[in-house]
């Protein structure tokens, strides 16, 4: 039997190790922290993240968790149109996911296949040609014809093949949070809870996960804030206080949702993002090799909302490519063609990524007057070509 080693249990990894055992590959699955946790915020997923996951197999369980998510265009923090909400069909319209609630639709598509190993924390790559790709934890090795670099940013895979790609600050913070229903304020009728904001240096994104008293998923509002600068070392009740001066004057409900949201409910992240992008995503190694996905391969800052639609584009991909493909030539060669698959793509929204950075952070480097040029005339062209490329996305056959 074919076997796979996964390294990192995020949603990239859990994605690929529940792909890769329902096509017939034993995988074993190896994360360094001692439990395998979700994040306790929320995601948006685009429609090439919906359609990855319904590729996976995992659509019956997103129905159940997912909002779909109403057209909401952007607003100036004074409160006028920089975007105008645009209907979408229903079948491109993003929705929203409780990251706990995805998690656990990640693990039931592992099904019994996928041996789990925590605590085992990868410091060692062998990648000699000849021999199958082998991690290590500095105790013990385990070779596989295939190993999925699943690792995140700080990936250990990354650094020993593809070491001129490396880690750097976006420039910029993001804190988040899920305000539990019970918590959550009741807001005017014509006050929507769903709605994005975008300021020089500042950006304010919430969005309604499920409805009040609903019995299905993890509800409550979720919400994003974005700021320029380093993040903020003091107490995580007086980064809530520093939130609520920064948006102290943006539109409702801005104001009330920060309002309701308590210090444990606040997650702060450095943005970071890779420079350059590996060259290649795919290494053949011996008779099969190894391979990066998700944040391993391409972290971006989160600006399109991209990075888990991605990791699980590459899974389906990756699912695709070797299916059939035994060790030898026919492993190696599908791994060439899964850089050749995955590289422009993600080329191409890294791309749309940094030019809705430069208008995200246009904060200092610009006179007032420039700053406004930049956020009114390009963030509609911005968006709308960001969409399109965002969208056009289908799973190989
Ligand atoms: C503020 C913010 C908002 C975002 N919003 C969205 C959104 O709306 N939509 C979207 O699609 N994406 C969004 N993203 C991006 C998305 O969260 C990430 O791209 C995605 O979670 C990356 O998943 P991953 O599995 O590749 O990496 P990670 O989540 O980093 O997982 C890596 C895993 O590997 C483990 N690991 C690391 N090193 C080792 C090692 N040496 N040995 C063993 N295990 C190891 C880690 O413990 C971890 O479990 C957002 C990101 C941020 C910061």
């Amino acid at each position: 039997m074919r076997t796979a080693v996964v390294v990192g249990a995020g949603l990239a990894g859990l994605a690929a190790a529940g792909a890769l055992a329902r096509t017939g590959w034993r995988v074993t699955l190896l994360e360094r922290a001692e439990r395998i946790r979700p994040e306790p915020t929320a995601l948006v997923l685009w429609p090439n993240g919906v359609r990855a996951l319904r590729a996976l197999g995992l659509g019956g369980g997103l129905d159940a968790i997912a909002t779909t998510l109403p057209a909401m265009g952007i607003r100036r923090p004074a409160g006028q149109w920089l975007v105008q909400p645009r209907p979408t069909p229903p079948a491109h319209a993003p929705v929203v996911v409780h990251g706990e609630d995805l998690h656990d639709a990640l693990i039931a598509g592992l099904g019994d296949q996928v041996e789990i190993r925590t605590g085992f924390e990868v410091r060692e790559v062998r990648a000699d040609d000849g021999d199958r790709p082998a991690v290590g934890d500095g105790r013990s090795h385990l070779a596989a014809d295939l190993v999925v670099g699943a690792d995140g940013v700080d990936s250990v895979l990354r650094a020993a093949l593809a070491p001129t790609s490396t880690a750097v600050s976006s420039g910029c913070t993001a804190w988040r949070a899920v305000i539990p229903w019970y918590r959550a304020p009741r807001l005017a009728a014509d006050q929507p809870v769903t709605g994005e904001t975008l300021g020089a240096g500042y950006r304010f994104v919430s969005a309604s996960l499920g409805e009040r008293g609903s019995a299905s998923g993890r509800g409550g509002i979720y919400w994003v804030a974005t700021a320029a600068g380093a993040p903020r070392p003091e107490p995580p009740a007086t980064q809530l206080a520093l939130l609520r001066r920064w948006f102290a004057d943006w539109p409702a409900p801005i104001g009330e949702l920060l309002a309701a949201t308590e210090p444990e409910d606040v997650v702060q992240q450095e943005i970071r993002e890779l420079r350059p992008l590996p060259r290649s995503y795919g290494f053949p190694v011996g008779p099969g090799g190894v391979v990066l996905i998700g944040d391993a391969a391409h972290a971006m800052p989160h600006h399109l909302g991209q990075g888990a639609c991605l990791a699980f584009e590459d899974a389906v991909t990756l699912q695709s490519m070797v299916r059939e493909a035994v060790p030898g030539q026919a492993l190696r060669e599908a791994l060439e063609g899964y850089t050749r698959n995955r590289r422009p793509r993600t080329v191409t929204i890294v791309r749309h990524t940094r030019r809705m950075a430069a208008v995200l952070q246009a904060r200092g480097r610009l006179a007032l007057r420039a700053r406004d040029a930049v956020l009114s005339a390009i963030s509609p062209r911005l968006v709308g070509s960001a969409a399109a490329a965002i969208a056009q996305w289908h799973p190989p056959n």
